[in-house]
């Protein structure tokens, strides 16, 4: 690979980035955590204020779970803050409160693969070892022209030992391993290769083909269970001001620990709003689900608004319900909702 014509051109085009500034380890474990499927200009304002109320390993390690999974709302994939936070704490008991330096010992910690545990080490500390996700496939496959199919294990890993014979020496190893990154995401793209902009023009195989998008092999699509699921979103007038209910999902499975709805009316309903239909998909499942809001009696287990917006960590799923409930609720009397119901419960009885 013309390793000195990528260098150059990363040292040139580079994105300024916040966990670029210094070569901290531990800001860059948590980038690579949060960028894993989020589009890294979509992840920079909760970088932000993830480093923000968590500047080192201690504080995360202390983190409460809770609060946690509130500034991790909206990156999804809520067990990889959880992971994060075991492993600041396997940091803080057998590492002196450090991330480790080496690829292997950091594999070791929760929710640290192959490919994060090489981001960190090759990029932090400048260790001579891969870091192989689907930009590195994408770029080494089409500059190879390697038809394999990486979506297996051992194909991959017959790339990842290819890649670590070509590696350039610790001085330049963390500017490799982020210009490879670089190059997948801004010029050899999945669906475009911009080979006429690309540093590695000259001697790559995928330039001198007519469509190099047509590698790499692309994953078999994965069949997904549907599901239908109402959303209701219960509010009620109380102490001047609106409370909602909130359940908090298993321990364990799908969205575990976050907070979902109820999925049936209550047996009063003084106002109700359709908040429409959404789909939310997940790598296994599509969950097909209606929603509504209803003003409904109050009891000890609504929570105030401004309680739930602080510290409740909403799923994604949930998120096109929620706001629409916000915005009706903001326009809705409830004061007037509450006496109208009253005075219907006493003509009941
Ligand atoms: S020259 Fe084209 S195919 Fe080759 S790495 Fe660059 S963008 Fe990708």
């Amino acid at each position: 690979m013309d390793i000195n014509s990528l260098l150059t051109w990363y040292r040139k085009e580079k994105r300024d980035l916040p966990f670029r500034k210094d070569r901290d380890p531990y800001k860059i474990w948590v980038s690579e955590i949060m960028s894993q499927q989020t589009r890294i200009e979509a992840m920079l304002g909760h970088y932000a204020r993830f480093i923000e109320r968590y500047p080192t390993i201690a504080d995360l390690a202390m983190a409460d779970e809770d609060e946690l999974l509130k500034i991790w709302q909206g990156l999804g994939y809520y067990s990889r803050a959880r992971n994060l936070k075991k492993a600041a704490q396997v940091c803080m008991v057998d590492y002196g409160g450090r991330l480790p330096n080496t690829k292997a010992e950091l594999k070791k910690l929760p929710g640290i693969g192959d490919y994060t545990a090489g981001a960190i080490a090759s990029i932090a500390y400048g260790q001579q070892v891969t870091a192989v996700d689907g930009n590195v496939i994408r770029v080494c496959s089409r500059y190879y022209w390697l038809e394999n199919d990486f979506n297996q294990p051992k194909e991959k890993k017959k790339l990842d030992a290819l890649l670590q014979e070509k590696l350039p020496g610790p001085q330049e190893m963390p500017d490799f391993t982020q210009a490879l990154m670089e190059l997948g995401a801004r010029v050899c793209q999945p669906k475009t290769a911009k080979c006429e902009i690309c540093p590695l023009n000259k001697s790559c195989k995928g330039a001198q083909r007519q469509h190099p998008e047509k590698l790499p092999i692309a994953r078999k699509a994965i069949t997904k269970t549907i599901e239908t699921k109402p959303v209701i979103i219960q509010a009620a007038w109380h102490e001047n001001q609106w409370q909602i209910r909130l359940h908090k999902r298993a321990a364990r499975g799908l969205l575990a620990g976050l907070y979902e709805f109820d999925e049936i009316l209550p047996q009063r309903v003084y106002q109700k709003y359709s908040l429409g239909s959404y789909e939310h998909v997940f790598t296994h499942k599509i969950w097909k689900m209606d929603g509504e809001l209803v003003v409904t009696d109050y009891d000890s287990s609504f929570i105030p608004l401004i309680q739930c917006e602080k510290e409740m960590a909403i799923p994604s799923a949930f998120m096109p319900f929620y706001q629409q409930a916000l915005d009706l609720l903001a326009d809705l009397d409830g004061q007037t909702i509450l006496e109208s119901s009253e005075t219907e419960k006493a003509e009941m009885n």
